[in-house]
């Protein structure tokens, strides 16, 4: 399989009045076609500003960031909050990167309706945010996202402002959404479950400066989703080598929490 993403060598530190953050230090990755891609670390070692970097919202201070596509937006971003803007609709917050990029055409258009449909939220189009429930709110988000048609989709944890079961749930949808349309993500969290549970490998970063301690791929059979992988054997094997990996760093305490 071919690479979509390729990260050499990269290293970025926040440089402020006060004082010098070094947030990421050599890092080296690549992701191929298709791929999802989990990133686990402790909370502050680096996971948004590595997202930011890959989005090209910032530049890196050492090392190379390709992207091997001919698309014309190839990148998707979605985070915490779904930013959604309560004053329009479903539909009209879904265009809002159509209307930004001034590809508000016909076609377009009917793709973002086609996907509201769907994704479960034909009789919602006409609605505010605010009236709908969190999961739906992110679907929301996640088709804005796709109306530009990106071929890598960014993942900040998205999923960790929902309650605990609708976390899962949405996270299930989201990975079933994008593994349908054949795209390739990165995902980044503090979640080592969910870390698992969606990636097809899941890196481990250092607390800051953020470093790949561990790149493992995770095999569940072909038959794999979020949610069945949960009560997989190999699951909390994975999850103990990941578990003992991040122990072993500095800033973790011993009841998971960073
Ligand atoms: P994460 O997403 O893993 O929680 P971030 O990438 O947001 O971490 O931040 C990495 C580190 O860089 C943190 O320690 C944070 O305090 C620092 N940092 C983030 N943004 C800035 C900024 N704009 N200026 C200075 N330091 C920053
Ligand atoms: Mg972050």
């Amino acid at each position: 399989m071919a690479a979509l993403l390729s990260v050499h060598d990269l290293c970025y530190t926040y440089h402020t009045p006060k004082a010098d953050t070094p947030a990421l230090a050599d890092i080296s990755f690549s992701v191929e076609k298709g791929e999802f891609v989990s990133i686990v670390g402790p909370s502050g070692c680096g996971k948004s500003t590595l997202l930011s970097l890959v989005a090209g919202l910032a530049i890196p201070d050492q090392g190379h960031i390709t992207l091997h596509t001919q698309a014309s937006h190839p990148v998707g971003y979605m985070f915490q909050r779904d930013h959604l803007l309560e004053w329009r609709s479903i539909f009209s917050n879904a265009c809002l990167g159509l209307e930004i990029r001034g590809a508000m055409n016909d076609k377009n258009q009917e793709n973002v309706r086609q996907m509201l449909r769907q994704y479960g939220l034909g009789d919602f189009m006409e609605h505010r945010p605010s009236q709908l429930s969190g999961g739906m709110r992110q679907r929301a988000a996640l088709v804005r996202t796709l109306a530009l048609q990106p071929e890598l989709l960014l993942l900040d944890e998205p999923f960790s402002a929902l309650d605990y079961q609708t976390r899962i749930t949405v996270a299930d949808e989201i990975w079933q959404i994008l593994r349908q349309s054949g795209k390739t993500a990165v995902l980044v969290t503090h979640d080592i479950s969910e870390a698992i549970s969606l990636g097809d490998r899941v890196m481990v970063l250092s607390a800051r400066p953020g470093r790949i301690m561990y790149d493992i791929r995770t095999d569940f059979g072909p038959d794999r989703t979020p949610l069945s992988v949960r009560s997989h054997p190999a699951f909390q094997t994975y999850f103990q080598q990941i578990w003992q990996a991040m122990v072993q760093m500095e800033g973790v305490d011993h009841h998971g929490k960073s």
